[in-house]
């Protein structure tokens, strides 16, 4: 799974930080329907679904429509949300944040801050340093498992 190919998305880079803008009709036709789904209808996976939830893997998450690095997995954590649950993006850069005032609430989205797929919403319940849950999609999350020698090295991906 982590090696996974994507030639059918083009845009899908994960050195590449710079931003991506397409129209809709195209991110139809390279994301799956369930990716599509999520990222660009702002959609909701149904708790409990993701393979991501109980993972506690090191690597790096990143996000399924574009490459994006978002999240490390030393800022994951078992909220018991039913989602995967972060308490901080893997830099400030990573996100972007609107209101959300949908289904009669108010909340806040999260975003991917290079292609803006809907990943999930953040809240001010989660644990220390932040007090931040990121409470995220599984399906919009791409993991890449850190290898021996980076982990042994005290791992920091993308840092440049
Ligand atoms: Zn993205």
């Amino acid at each position: 799974m982590e090696q996974q190919e994507k030639p059918s998305n083009p845009v899908y880079n994960r050195k590449d930080s710079g931003k991506v803008e397409l129209p809709d009709a195209e991110w139809k036709k390279i994301l799956s329907p369930e990716v599509y789904y999520i990222a660009r209808q702002k959609g909701t996976e149904r708790p409990w679904t993701s393979r991501f939830e109980h993972s506690k893997e090191v690597g790096t998450y990143y996000c399924a429509a574009c490459g994006n690095a978002l999240f490390r997995s030393d800022t994951k954590f078992d909220s018991g949300c039913g989602w995967p649950s972060f308490y901080e993006p893997i830099s400030k850069g990573a996100i972007i944040y609107a209101p959300d005032h949908s289904h009669g609430m108010t909340r806040t989205e999260v975003m991917c801050g290079r292609c803006k797929a809907h990943l999930g919403h953040v809240f001010e319940d989660g644990p220390p340093p932040t007090g931040l849950r990121y409470c995220i999609n599984g399906v919009i999350l791409d993991f890449e498992k850190a290898k021996e020698a980076e982990k042994k090295a005290g791992y920091s991906p993308d840092k440049q």
